[in-house]
């Protein structure tokens, strides 16, 4: 017999009542056991006291999440300040999208309150060359807002008919990352990466792109802007028996990432032509650098690069990443709340050993992720590399050891160990 909390006018009934039967499934003692009598001859059985438990569970998170998750939108310096501990340098990238994404959850909450209010989508597109962290902010906004967050690939998509994905099984990744919550889904950011390959471009065009044309341009300016897309549960290929989940896309904020290599020469050219008539300019436009010319791009850059003019404008936030230099790349490599050596530090220290970089050892990796052109995508292959032999022997070396990972193992010149006297014996 279950024990359960006596409520006032509430008891349970037992061997005494054997015809008595719930009053919401009308099942009777016999079938579901043990039930709870109220006031008058009503009666309640387990089944449906855990079915309505459930829906009030699901009712109050319904009404939990969007409370909680707008009563308290960060501030933009707020916002900023949770990038930094991530993100490094990147300085005006992090305050457009901080903004951005500010108003954005802003103006939901007002849509709450007065749903006569419209709307206006700010998605943002971000552009910058790869591994320079657009990801990454997307990622770390998303944690900071406590939303659902997800990354697509534009590159998959495909038209219906061919191999490749529908634009809809993009929602499908965010309904996974709000474990199929659909009002949370809702709100959530979605990530789209690599929207520079999705352009008409005049200057490349390619057969394989021409496939993708224009169904995928169409679906995705539609998502982007805000409509019922019907999302397949189990992904895949839509087909006409499918039962669909409906997700309404007008309030999920969208941020696109995408390189536009060749873009830094569309807006030197721009800034070539303007410098006509200012003599004293003239030459400096000589000297844009890639880094200060891609910090400058507009969206009518991007449509002079190819991008169709209608995807560029439902992208009405366009803001620029600079590459790495060396010196952001060693801070990349020490500063963030997750960096590369901080990561190995903690796999040795559980070793029961000390791990420390020189700061010439720092410097020289930094070097050669430059020089790969990959930003900071390329520290870790590097870092691993270097790292290789001493994970192999750590766990065999003696304990309480410290090590020091210096500019000439870096280089390979030097070991970050001696082989032990007794490890050679065994
Ligand atoms: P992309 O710009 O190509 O989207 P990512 O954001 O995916 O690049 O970056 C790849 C990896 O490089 C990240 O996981 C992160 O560890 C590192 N990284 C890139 N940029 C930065 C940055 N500005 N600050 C800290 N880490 C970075």
């Amino acid at each position: 017999m279950p024990s359960g909390k006596e409520i006032t006018g509430t008891r349970r009934t037992g061997a005494t009542k054997k015809n008595a039967f719930c009053s919401f499934c009308r099942k009777s003692y016999r079938d579901v056991g043990p039930l709870v009598e109220g006031p008058g001859d009503v009666y309640v059985c387990g089944e449906c006291i855990e079915l309505c438990q459930s829906i009030l569970d699901q009712e109050r998170k319904r009404r939990g999440s969007s409370q909680q998750l707008f009563a308290k939108v960060p501030s933009p310096r707020e916002i900023v300040a949770q990038l930094d501990s991530y993100v490094i340098g990147q300085e005006s990238a992090k305050r457009v999208l901080a903004v951005a994404v500010h108003s954005h959850y802003k103006r939901l909450m007002a849509a709450e309150d007065e749903s006569d209010v419209d709307i206006d989508k700010s998605n943002i597109l971000l552009v910058g060359p790869t591994g320079c962290g657009k990801t990454l902010l997307a990622k770390t906004l998303a944690r900071s807002l406590n939303v659902p967050f997800a990354i697509g690939d534009a590159t998959t998509l495909t038209e219906a008919g061919y191999v490749g994905e529908d634009v809809e099984n993009l929602l499908l990744k965010l309904l996974h990352a709000a474990d199929f919550d659909v009002e949370s889904a809702q709100r959530g950011i979605l990530y789209i990466d690599e929207i520079d390959k999705i352009g008409k471009t005049s200057q490349n065009v390619s057969i394989t792109r021409d496939v993708s044309g224009e169904g995928v341009q169409q679906a995705l300016l539609k998502m982007l802007e805000g409509t019922m897309a019907n999302v397949p549960p189990q992904g895949g290929r839509k087909h006409p028996e499918q039962q669909y989940i409906q997700i309404d896309t007008t309030n999920i904020l969208f941020i696109c990432g995408g390189t536009f290599a060749g873009v830094e020469d569309v807006v030197r050219k721009r800034l070539g032509k303007r410098s006509i008539g200012f003599s004293q300019d003239g030459e400096r436009n000589e000297e844009v650098s890639f880094s200060e010319a891609i910090g400058q791009v507009t969206a009518d850059d991007l449509v002079e690069y190819g991008m169709i003019p209608e995807l560029v404008g439902r992208l009405p936030v366009v803001s620029s990443l600079r590459p790495l230099d060396e010196s952001a790349l060693v801070r990349v490599l020490t500063e963030p709340n997750n960096a590369l050596t901080r990561q190995y530090q903690r796999l040795f220290s559980m070793e029961e050993a000390d791990l420390q970089f020189t700061p010439g050892a720092l410097d020289a990796i930094a070097r050669r992720a430059h020089e790969r052109e990959t930003g900071a995508r390329g520290l870790r292959s590097i870092i691993e590399s270097v790292m290789l032999d001493i994970m192999f022997e750590l766990p065999d070396q003696p304990r309480g050891q410290r090590y020091t990972v210096s500019e000439a193992v870096v280089d390979g010149r030097e070991k970050l160990f001696t082989e032990t006297p007794e490890k050679k014996s065994a």
